[in-house]
């Protein structure tokens, strides 16, 4: 059993951020059982606690919480990076270059367009015959082309 329960008035160890030492303290504060406000006995300074360097005794005093493993995501998905590239084009875009998309028109490499649903788009790839690949703000879509 455990019999040092701690609370205001008690003397701990904790380190001083004046002194730059672990030193004696007397509490001022607690939140629970969490200490939050200290005394230094040798500057008499108030600080927030900060526990002595080694925190074993804190951390196996800790009920073990379950973590929630998060299955590790690949850095980049396609759509991110779709993004990420809209993103570094978009300002150099100027909306009065841009040609009114048309499925019967005729489009290039790199060449600004104007999508009636889904705005400004770069063109990207033309793949033959009659389509194009387009990056548009939600990512890229397959457009149809001469
Ligand atoms: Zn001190």
């Amino acid at each position: 059993m455990r019999t040092t329960k701690l609370s205001a008035g008690n003397t701990i160890e904790a380190s001083c951020t004046r002194c730059r030492a672990t030193l004696n303290h007397t509490i001022v504060a607690m939140v629970g059982e969490r200490i939050v406000r200290v005394e230094c006995n040798t500057c008499h300074g108030v600080h927030n606690y900060r526990g002595p360097v080694e925190k074993k005794e804190k951390a196996s005093r800790q009920p073990a919480t379950k973590k929630q493993v998060v299955p590790r995501q690949p850095k980049k998905d396609p759509g991110i990076s779709d993004m990420e590239e809209w993103e570094s084009l978009s300002p150099t875009f100027d909306c009065n270059q841009a040609t009114p998309y048309d499925m019967n028109g005729k489009f290039r490499v790199n060449e600004l367009i104007n999508h009636s649903t889904f705005g400004l788009g770069i063109v990207k790839n033309i793949i033959p015959p009659k389509k194009m690949e387009v990056l548009f703000q939600l990512g890229k879509k397959l457009l149809r082309c001469q």
